[in-house]
């Protein structure tokens, strides 16, 4: 069975201090269980101050929301692989909707960061997901099986174990309106078919979250679904109690 898999995306969100209280607060709230795994995804400039506040015995790991391939050089402004990891990250988001949509990251650009990821150490979360235009056009099975293809292109089985996907519809991020259950384990079993045609049995290994207004509402009802081994969560991360609360739901759906 996948262990389920919860990640909190703070994207610009919280100051390096602000970003230490929120770990002082979380390790009371946050279920102590291992049976889950829970990765916190603070902006770059917080990466550190979370990595001081946190202690062996956090049942949470770090996690990056993005990197450069190239492990180091002139990219002003840029972060490498091997420094997410010496910063003591464990995994990296790749290819948010948010850079693919403001940033103008490509496809080949995901496949070259989840690349890089998994030379320096880091598993890539690798995000996918339709725009509500393409949803209502039928095309939602043909966008996020070309993003996935590419963004995995090169990939042998092994190292396709070492990823998770998320599944985010773009439509439901960050406004209110999630998927519903149907909706979402409809594309979370279409992924893990597409991943099993190319790859085989380590589909069985893929952790697929779901991530769109996930909520301490709506989170039970999405965790009991056969192929959404877990989320990804904006907005309700930042709060520590409806974080842990989520993570817990998870715990619960885990038994
Ligand atoms: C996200 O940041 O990936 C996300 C899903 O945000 P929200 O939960 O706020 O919709």
């Amino acid at each position: 069975m996948r262990t389920r898999l919860i990640v909190g995306n703070w994207k610009m969100h919280k100051t390096s201090t602000e970003s230490a209280e929120f770990v002082h607060e979380f390790r009371n709230l946050v279920p102590t269980s291992t049976t889950i795994d829970i990765l916190v995804a603070p902006p770059f400039v917080s990466l550190h101050a979370v990595q001081q506040a946190m202690t062996a015995d956090d049942q949470f790991s770090l996690a990056a929301q993005n990197l450069h391939w190239e492990a180091e050089g002139a990219f002003t402004g840029e972060v490498s692989g091997p420094m997410l990891h010496a910063l003591g990250c464990s995994s990296v988001i790749v290819g948010h909707s948010e850079r693919r949509q403001l940033f103008r990251e490509s496809n080949e650009e995901v496949n070259k960061k989840v690349k890089a990821a998994l030379e320096h150490k880091l598993r890539p979360i690798v995000c996918v997901g339709e725009t509500l235009e393409e949803r209502e056009a039928g095309h939602t099975q043909a966008i996020v099986k070309d993003q996935l293809i590419k963004g995995l292109s090169g990939l042998d089985s092994e190292k396709i174990s070492m990823i998770a996907i998320a599944y985010e519809p773009i439509w439901a991020i960050g406004t209110g309106r999630a998927a519903t259950v149907e909706q979402a384990e409809e594309v979370h079993a279409f992924l893990r078919s597409v991943v099993t045609a190319e790859w085989g049995a380590a589909a069985q290994d893929v952790r697929i979250v779901y991530g769109g207004s996930v909520s301490s509402q709506n989170a039970e009802a999405l965790f009991h679904c056969t192929d959404i081994d877990g989320a990804l969560v904006g907005k309700a991360c930042l709060d520590p109690t409806s974080f842990a609360n989520i993570c817990s739901l998870a715990l619960q759906a885990s038994h």
